[in-house]
């Protein structure tokens, strides 16, 4: 099993309280530990790249880069009033280097609920990445590969039961006090004020949300703009680098899915209720996990991704909507995920672990009769322009891009781009115009109906 510990998607700790194993360690304090020896970066050692988050007041993803599977462990710290340090989330990552810029540049924010974000090695084989929080919250912790990253959701929101400790595979030894070579936290007294550079923290958010930098926080007050209207966040999947899937003529899906979100927008914006927003505007890459807490981040009430299926089988036809689940019911929804989620089949299998936990019942059961009122409205729209649409229907499978979502969330398999009659059709305006409608059609009618979920803002 230890050559499988790195391929698995672990989940080591799920929503445990910040103080729930603390105590004995403090003594342990960075002052007393001897500073670690230097480690050179080796050629083929896993290294932590970059550290990239997006927070407001109520909310933080953070996801840490280490390109190589690496073995880690999570934990916490309660805040030291008497050392002026706040409670913490740490993730030890062994066998690990990290790129110097990381090291020597804590990322400030101080927004409410995150205070900054810093790394350094804590041992010789350990980096340590220490989130330092406002105030205590409840977070979860898991790792997805390809390549390989470790996210840390936190929850400011909302009470939520406190589960026992459950240390991952990485777990060795008790966890000591911050090491001396990551920077301390600094007391309130000394913080700069919290930037807020994110043009999408005003109050009117543009509708196309700017791609995140790297190593870089940008923080949002929802507060300060609390929504009037139903906030739906588009997102056109794959772009850049990733073109998705491709069909027989060259047609590729992440144009087509791009060209589909941009009606839906223009449509959608056209009634007052709606805020819209998209993941991209543009052909450009932007990891799974950013989609996600970009739609988390503003508040979204509706996720929307938009792909296009794909299958060896040239004759597979037909629309199908999926909603977010551990597993599927059969190889094909399997494989579609794997290929949406840029991973082999066979390192699906871990995901099962974050989704059972992180998505709940309530959500689920919206995103359910969202995906199903999707699905049926955009074939009964492209039908009118193609009798003969197909319809495959309501489908679950382990999507990446919907895990960590607070909101109702689902996927569309837009027709096969693989299948070349579907494939034609895609590429005419008025078929594109189709599925843009149903999309509308079925989010005003959610939306209408009051199946919208606010209670997180
Ligand atoms: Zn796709």
């Amino acid at each position: 099993m230890e050559g499988e510990a790195g391929e698995r998607v672990d989940l080591t700790l799920l929503r445990r309280h910040l103080g729930a194993a603390i105590l004995a360690v403090l003594l342990c304090s960075a002052g007393l530990l001897p500073a670690p020896p230097p480690v050179s970066a080796a050629p083929g050692v896993p290294r932590v790249s970059d550290i990239r988050a997006w927070t407001n007041e109520i909310y933080t993803r953070v996801a840490i880069d280490t390109g190589d599977e690496v073995s880690w462990q999570a934990s916490t710290l309660r805040a030291d009033p008497a050392r002026g340090l706040p409670p913490r989330i740490f993730i030890d990552i062994r066998g690990a280097g990290i790129r110097d810029e990381i090291r020597s540049k804590p990322v400030e924010v101080r927004n409410g609920l995150l205070r900054q974000v810093r790394a350094g090695r804590f041992d010789r084989d350990t980096v340590r990445v220490v989130i330092d929080l406002e105030r205590e919250s409840t977070y979860r912790v898991f790792a997805l590969p390809g390549p390989f990253r470790i996210i840390v959701d936190i929850d400011g929101a909302g009470e939520i039961p406190v589960l026992p400790n459950s240390p991952g595979p990485a777990a060795a030894g008790p966890s000591s006090e911050d090491p001396a070579t990551v920077p301390p936290a600094i007391p309130p007294s000394a913080a700069p004020p919290t930037p807020s550079a994110d043009p999408a923290a005003s109050s009117a958010p543009p509708a196309i949300p700017p791609p995140v930098e790297s190593s870089r926080v940008v923080a949002s007050h929802p507060s300060q703009a609390r929504k009037p209207r139903v906030r739906v966040m588009i997102d056109p999947g794959h772009g850049g680098k990733d073109p998705g899937a491709i069909g027989p003529t060259g047609l590729k899906e992440k144009d087509v899915v791009l060209e589909i979100g941009r009606r839906i927008r223009e449509k959608l914006s056209r009634f007052g209720e709606f805020d819209v927003r998209m993941t991209r505007d543009e052909d450009v890459f932007i990891p799974l996990e950013e989609r996600t807490a970009m739609a988390n981040k503003g508040g979204a009430d509706i996720f929307v991704s938009l792909h296009i299926n794909a299958s060896r089988n040239r004759r597979a036809e037909g629309f199908s909507t999926y909603v977010l689940s551990r597993g599927a019911s059969n190889r094909e929804d399997l494989e579609l995920a794997a290929r949406e989620n840029g991973v082999p089949l066979h390192k699906l299998q871990g995901v099962k672990f974050i989704i059972d936990d992180m998505f709940t019942g309530a959500r689920k059961n919206e995103s359910l009769r969202l995906a199903k009122t999707v699905n049926d409205a955009v074939v009964r729209h492209v039908s009118t322009r193609y009798p003969g649409a197909q319809s495959i229907g309501l489908k679950q499978a382990p999507f990446y891009v919907l895990v960590g979502a607070r909101m109702t969330a689902v996927l569309v398999e837009a027709s096969f781009i693989s299948n070349a009659r579907e494939e034609a059709r895609l590429r005419d305006p008025s078929c594109l115009d189709g599925i843009a409608d149903g999309v509308v059609e079925a989010i005003r009618y959610y939306g209408q109906n009051g199946i919208l979920a606010h209670s997180d803002y």
